[in-house]
């Protein structure tokens, strides 16, 4: 039996009833963008969130794009992210026409490095990104205190739905961005993604941008474009966010159980586990360790060949990416991030995951490393 790193029928299967009976109500209604489900949804999201405000977008990467927009960001602007992270956190930036300031990571948690990003703010910096990678927060208050009144922190909490650092949720006092990617913990069944914020008038700036410039029909205040949650989408979060809490809690004790069984081959010095930084409530959207001694590679190769689903995330950073070459870096200027590009592997992990699945996918990694 194969073993897939995310396992989507599973999660269905949970939620198949409720989902059909909600595409039911939605196609009565022919509520297809916005509508009843979409504002429930937005509604126990940001209480879930702890934040005041949740506007549904098209996808996670929108959804950093419109929070940067709101809180000003633009062309001649300067925004520093991490060199870890996935693409889309670069490809937000660029969009909005700001320059992406790289910087590293800590070696490790492969959060971004604040006090990096603190150095790396000029006079043209604007907003800095933490990454939320993995499931768990970046240092944000830590981050903020070394920050210039005007330079924002807008989180990417595509990873970390359900993640507290300190108690406090990503977006809670300021701005955050995440994703519904069908992968992600909360998943929708295509693209969606939602801005998150206690200011209401940047969520009603992001809500208005997303609506062609104006919530009413034909009146476009801002210079806006086209990224609104649909109806279909909102009955499947909903449905799937009832559980949210559970399945992080389920991902939690499976991430514990991977520490057990892996404590052997982390004494021997062949893989070094996750680490977590204090403070954080992590919902571990991906279990990744180190490999030392062996190429990585090849054993996620040879993982893959017995049908478990092991993943890179991911395999180079912003900077060695062929579409981020402008910015004229090389190898050697973000080396905690490179080294993890080249050494981390991500192990299966869901909600519905086994102690057996577990135990098969840790016996196969232990041969891969033989
Ligand atoms: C998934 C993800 C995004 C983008 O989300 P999409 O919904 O795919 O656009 C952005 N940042 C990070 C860190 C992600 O994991």
């Amino acid at each position: 039996m194969n073993i897939p790193l995310v396992d989507l029928k599973a999660a269905h299967e949970e939620v198949a009833d409720e989902v059909r009976a909600g595409f039911e109500r939605v196609l009565a209604a022919t509520a297809f963008i916005g509508g009843d489900e979409v504002r429930l949804f937005e509604r126990e999201y940001a209480d879930f969130g702890g934040v005041a405000h949740c506007v549904g977008v098209a996808n996670g990467t929108d959804a950093l794009e419109l929070a940067l927009r709101a809180g000003g960001v633009g062309a001649g602007d300067e925004v520093v992210l991490p060199a870890n992270t996935f693409i889309a956190t670069a490809g937000a930036v660029a969009r909005t026409g700001a320059r992406p300031v790289l910087v590293d990571c800590l070696p490790d948690n492969f959060l971004m490095d604040h006090q990096a990003a603190a150095d790396a703010v000029g006079p043209a910096t604007r907003a800095v990104v933490p990454v939320h990678l993995y499931g768990q927060c970046a240092a944000v208050a830590e981050l903020a205190a070394g920050l210039p009144e005007r330079v924002r922190v807008v989180e990417d909490a595509a990873q970390s739905q359900g993640a507290t650092r300190d108690g406090r949720s990503p977006g809670s006092g300021g701005i955050a961005a995440t994703s519904f990617y069908p992968g992600k913990n909360l998943g929708a069944y295509g693209d969606a993604g939602a801005v998150l914020t206690d200011n209401e008038e940047l969520a009603a700036r992001v809500r208005a941008t997303a609506n062609h410039g104006g919530v009413a029909k034909y009146r476009h205040d801002v210079p806006g474009f086209n990224s609104r949650l649909d109806g279909l989408q909102a009955v499947v979060l909903r449905a799937k966010l009832a559980r949210l809490a559970d399945g992080n809690a389920a991902r939690r004790a499976a991430a514990a159980r991977y520490d057990a069984l892996l404590a052997d081959l982390a004494a021997a010095g062949r893989v070094v586990l996750p680490s977590t930084a204090a403070g954080n409530v992590h919902v571990w959207h991906l279990y990744v360790v180190r490999i030392a001694g062996a190429d990585r590679d090849d054993v996620v190769g040879k993982l893959n060949a017995e049908g478990i689903g092991a993943g890179v995330h991911y395999p180079a950073p912003v900077h060695l990416t062929p579409a981020y070459r402008h910015l004229g870096h090389r190898r050697g200027d973000f080396p905690n991030a490179e080294e993890a590009a080249d050494r981390i592997l991500s192990l299966p992990l869901y909600p519905q995951i086994t102690a057996d699945q577990q135990q098969r996918v840790v016996d196969a990694l232990a041969d891969a490393l033989l």
